[in-house]
């Protein structure tokens, strides 16, 4: 296994908009991967990918995932001066949003490009120009567009509820890390997708469900998945930072976040195969983290549950990882997905 497939998809699979609510464009980009793969994707009402695999044996059904939504921001309502308040989708980290460009969609599909500035922006007007909290009341966004105001905006199209999308600034490293925005989740669905390229011709142990989730960074995205499956495995960012194990050369795998702790059996039997495999893996707790396993066991599936994932530096901000995160990854998943 490789990483040749996921450093081709990477840029177009970053550069797809996503956020919460938002699917459409990213849903036909990863069907359009998964069925020049060959496989039979479908989509569901709520806007999740759902792919089914037919295993060797079908004595349990197992499950994976990762969420194709990312954090973004929307219009809120428009400023007398002609720049846009907005609301948060998700939990992005407020502060590191102050310079960065965006994309405002309205709901006719008109794109405008524009900044996100805190509204006091000039460190040659403002004396808190540093000092003052970058938080929804502070930030706007100007839009590069000759407005002067709210009716110019207006003209434009632009109205209250328009999704801003926050430019993910995607780099590749010649050192092999990944920069970017929004690899919370995209560099666990980029693990997914290449384990499916490396498994095209084989079969996976047991019955298992693929899923791309949307909807995860509002706490509700695997809520509909299948109420049969047995096992639940998803991929989803691992934490680094203070006194967490995790970086960004390893897979982390979850044994409690706040949602308390994952499924014993499940979580040992990750570990057993990382250990098998000579897979750099670390186990953590994860402070402040919610994930799809949530969502399903609180819509009520009665399935064992587990996370696995990437480590992710400065999650939900500017986020880094290593390619070697995602490629140990990929060979714990495989792992998993050909285990008894
Ligand atoms: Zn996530």
């Amino acid at each position: 296994m490789d990483l040749n497939f996921v450093k081709k998809i990477v840029p177009d699979l970053f550069l797809t908009d996503s956020p919460t609510g938002y699917s459409g464009e990213i849903d036909r980009y990863v069907l359009r991967i998964l069925e020049e793969m060959g496989y039979h994707p479908q989509v569901t009402n709520k806007g999740n990918i759902v792919l089914k695999l037919e295993g060797k044996k079908h004595d349990k059904i197992r499950a994976t995932s990762a969420h194709l939504d990312t954090l973004g921001l929307m219009v809120r309502s428009i400023n007398s001066d002609g720049t846009l308040q907005v609301t948060n989708i998700g939990g992005p980290c407020l502060p590191t949003l102050d310079g960065e460009y965006c994309k405002i969609v309205t709901r006719n599909q008109k794109r405008y490009t524009g900044t996100i500035l805190c509204h006091s922006a000039s460190s040659h007007v403002y004396e808190d120009a540093k000092s003052k909290p970058r938080d929804l009341d502070s930030l706007m966004v100007r839009i590069d567009e000759k407005v002067f105001s709210k009716k110019d905006v207006e003209t434009l199209g632009i109205a209250n509820g328009d999704y801003i999308m926050i430019d993910p600034k995607t780099t590749l490293t010649v050192s092999g890390f990944l920069k970017s925005r929004f690899i919370d989740d995209k560099g666990s669905v980029c693990a997914i997708l290449g384990v499916l390229e490396s498994m095209k011709e084989e079969k996976p142990m047991y019955d298992t469900y693929v899923y791309f989730v949307n909807q995860e960074e509002v706490g509700h995205g695997a809520s509909a998945i299948c109420p049969d499956i047995d096992e639940f495995v998803t991929v989803d960012m691992g934490c680094i930072g203070k006194d967490l194990a995790g970086n960004e050369y390893a897979v982390s795998i979850c044994a409690k976040d706040s949602g308390g702790p994952y499924s014993y059996e499940l979580t040992n039997q990750l570990c057993r195969l990382a250990q098998q495999e000579k897979i750099r893996y670390v186990v953590d707790i994860f402070p402040y983290y919610g994930s799809d396993i949530g969502a399903a066991w609180r819509s009520g599936v009665d399935c064992k549950g587990a996370l696995i994932g990437p480590g992710v530096h400065a999650s939900h901000g500017m986020e880094r990882t290593h390619f070697d995160a995602i490629l140990e990854t990929m060979k714990l998943l495989r792992a998993y997905l050909r285990s008894e």
